[in-house]
């Protein structure tokens, strides 16, 4: 059977790292196996879910090059929802119950108070068709429960190993609530089985989830997918992530840091696994090497901080072709020559724009010295300035000077520049020509 993984964001928000690092890790896999990628939509809360973010997260994920060979929302497919619940009910294995909110929560005060788990106590099980009746007669609306075996559930989580969740230590989930809306429960689960998902790898929040969801898989007559759950990201301390989400989020690395998507991905691919974190070019690339077994089983820590040295690495090996219309659109391309020069100095993208002044101008020129830039000025090689010039004419000042260090240097460099350090000349000078220089040196 070939490989389907789906990633199944919730449009109630923008995405972040974190679930990036989900996206990310269904795609790979899917991409290394040659199998498909669904984007899921999960949009039954139709109170919190928006289109706005529906668009937000595929904008996000089409700039990151995560692309989807099939999208589908759950908000199309209530029918086939409502059908697993007529299929359910058919079975017993779904149960109306008539408890608020706060009777609910006053049973878990208690049982907590008995030092007992707060797990529902099945009282709804108990209720005749009579005493039904008399609670709808009264104006209560049911809300739906999955009835689980209370059996011990096991499966060999595709990065967790074997992993058992007892099911007697789990409230029955709730799939319906009472105004008919559905809670993220059993949605899924049909949609990975009419979908004809594979594998569902998704954080370690959902192990728990898993336990009832497999469950459910097989009241349906389906046979679950293969299931993986990878450890969460926390911050640089361990820190939950949380807190910084908003500078965490996608719009926020690309807007604001001026992030590479291959500079998030590579770090995303890499962190919490065996594998060192490398700046990649592609996500070919990042496939080449991707297996659940290097999955550590710790949290895996991402800073921020390392995210940019990764962004600096990576613009540090990018060829000209690959970023010549950013650079033109952002008005700083000057050619595959300046790129070359600039680029080790770059942190991001946006620094070729500062950077791209120092040939073009405008340039203030640092003179302390105007007797020693007038020397130098009457120094420099005859003719067209090449990548040797730079080795002929600071030669020649040394020998006429006897400069030699910091000296000799940095005065050149902030004639030229205005600045105490950048590329390195010998780029910069014949980049700037004749005329510039000499302009400069003259203050
Ligand atoms: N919408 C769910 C979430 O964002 C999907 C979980 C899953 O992958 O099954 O948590």
């Amino acid at each position: 059977m070939s490989v389907k993984v789906r990633f199944a964001p919730s449009p109630t928000g923008r995405i972040h790292v974190g679930n990036i690092r989900t996206a990310l890790t269904n795609f790979l896999y899917a991409k290394k196996q040659g199998g498909q990628f669904v984007l899921r939509i999960d949009d039954t809360d139709l109170e919190r879910s928006t289109k706005a973010f529906e668009d937000g997260i595929k904008a996000d994920l089409t700039w990151l090059g995560l692309e989807w060979d099939e999208t589908f929302n759950q908000s199309a497919r209530f029918a086939s929802y409502d059908s697993a619940v007529e299929a359910l009910k058919a079975k017993g294995l779904l149960y109306a119950c008539y408890d608020s909110e706060d009777e609910l929560e006053r049973k878990r005060k208690i049982q907590r108070a008995q030092g007992k788990p707060p797990v529902y106590d099945r009282a709804a099980l108990k209720l005749t068709e009579a005493d039904k009746a008399k609670l709808e007669a009264e104006g209560r609306k049911p809300h739906w429960r999955f009835k689980l075996s209370g059996e011990p559930v096991t499966w060999t989580d595709l990065v967790r190993g074997e992993t058992t969740i007892d099911t007697a230590s789990l409230s029955d989930p709730i799939l319906v609530r009472e105004d008919g809306s559905y809670l993220y429960t059993l949605p899924s689960v049909v949609d990975d089985i009419e979908s004809g998902i594979t594998a569902i790898i998704r954080g370690e929040d959902h192990v728990t989830n898993s336990g009832a969801q497999i469950e459910i898989f097989r009241a349906l007559g389906a046979t679950e997918p293969k299931l993986g759950h990878h450890p969460l990201l926390v911050g640089p301390d361990g820190e939950k992530l949380s807190k910084r989400l908003g500078a965490l989020s996608v719009q926020g690395l690309r807007e604001e840091e001026g992030l590479e998507p291959m500079a998030i991905l590579s770090l995303l691919a890499k962190i919490g696994t065996s594998d060192a974190v490398e700046p990649r070019a592609d996500l070919d690339a990042l496939a080449a090497d991707f297996d659940l077994d290097k999955f550590s089983r710790a949290p895996a820590r991402f800073d921020p901080e390392e995210l940019k040295r990764v962004n600096a690495r990576l613009l540090h090996e990018t060829p000209y072709g690959a970023v010549s219309e950013r650079l033109k659109a952002m008005d700083a391309d000057a050619g595959e020559a300046f790129w070359n020069a600039v680029r080790p100095n770059l942190e991001k993208l946006s620094d070729a724009a500062t950077l791209v002044r120092l040939v073009n101008g405008p340039v203030t020129p640092v003179i302390e010295d105007a007797d020693y830039a007038a020397t130098a000025a009457s120094l420099l090689p005859e003719g067209e300035l090449t990548g040797e010039s730079w080795g002929q004419w600071t030669g020649a000042i040394k020998a006429e000077t006897g400069r030699k260090g910091r000296d000799l240097f940095l005065p050149l460099r902030q004639a030229l520049t205005g600045d105490n350090h950048g590329p390195e000349m010998d780029k910069l000078l014949p980049l700037m020509g004749r005329e510039r220089v000499l302009r400069r040196l003259g203050g």
